[in-house]
């Protein structure tokens, strides 16, 4: 893992929860400006870069489902539009930073989005828009983070950069132990057991079975999201 390592192509993961830091409202505008400012920059550099975003800022599935008002599969139907209102966010952000950008969502909303089709995200990379994909897969049970996963896979992404408020996956909880240290390197199945609460298991597993590195790092701090998609060393690297 060398410092000038460089990627091509990336699958950015934004957590809902990212986007809201301490805001009252859903959506903090600075960092919605600063994602959009920093992905654009690495566009310029040449990086294709294709986002997945959470709803978790809008809409907390989990919740509803153990009020007994909502099954999973219409919770999640409501995440899942939770993230095209992030993706409209997303893509205003990045067109005030200058870049061209096509939402491609998972089920079909043709007023705002392209139905997503592989080839053609491929294409809008290519040509370098950024693809934001809404709607995860479009099914329900599964998560932002597998539906990076999948669609890293898909469209022969490098890497899953997965921008959280963490700083990576700790040796220890961090709550619990004031000496916690952020690895910086482990694999698959260390991930799997100690970041569970910061990242899917699932999504883990997909990654591992495609050889797709995945990046854990926190978006929060200056230049962050830049050092990740340029590949400078940031936050926890996963691999084998
Ligand atoms: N979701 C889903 N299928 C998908 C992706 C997402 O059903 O393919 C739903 C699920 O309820 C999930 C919600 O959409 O909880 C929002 O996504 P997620 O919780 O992964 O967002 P984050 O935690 O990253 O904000």
């Amino acid at each position: 893992l060398s410092s000038s390592m460089r990627w091509k192509r990336v699958l950015l993961k934004v957590s809902g929860k990212s986007l809201m830091s301490d805001h009252a409202q859903n959506v903090d505008p600075e960092i919605i400006g600063v994602i959009g400012r920093e992905v654009a920059s690495a566009t310029r550099l040449g990086i294709e870069v294709a986002i997945m975003v959470g709803g978790g800022n809008f809409f907390q599935g989990s919740t509803w489902i153990s009020s007994g008002v909502l099954d999973r599969a219409s919770a999640d139907h409501i995440g899942m539009m939770a993230t095209v209102m992030n993706s409209i966010f997303l893509q205003a952000s990045l067109e005030n930073a200058g870049v061209e950008t096509r939402i491609q969502t998972a089920y079909k909303i043709t007023e705002i989005a392209e139905p997503y089709i592989r080839h053609r995200a491929i294409r809008h990379l290519e040509k370098g828009r950024v693809v934001i994909f809404g709607a995860g897969i479009g099914n329900p049970y599964f998560t932002t983070d597998t539906a990076a996963a999948l669609r890293a896979a898909e469209i022969n992404a490098e890497v899953v950069l997965k921008a959280t408020n963490f700083d990576g996956i700790f040796d220890s909880d961090p709550k619990l132990n004031a000496e916690a240290i952020v690895h910086d390197h482990i694999s698959y199945g260390d991930a799997a057991a100690k970041g569970s609460a910061i990242i899917d298991i699932s999504a883990i597993t997909l990654c591992q079975e495609n050889s797709i590195p995945v990046v854990i790092f926190n978006l929060n701090g200056p230049g962050n999201i830049s050092k990740a998609l340029s590949g400078e060393r940031i936050g926890t690297y996963i691999d084998q």
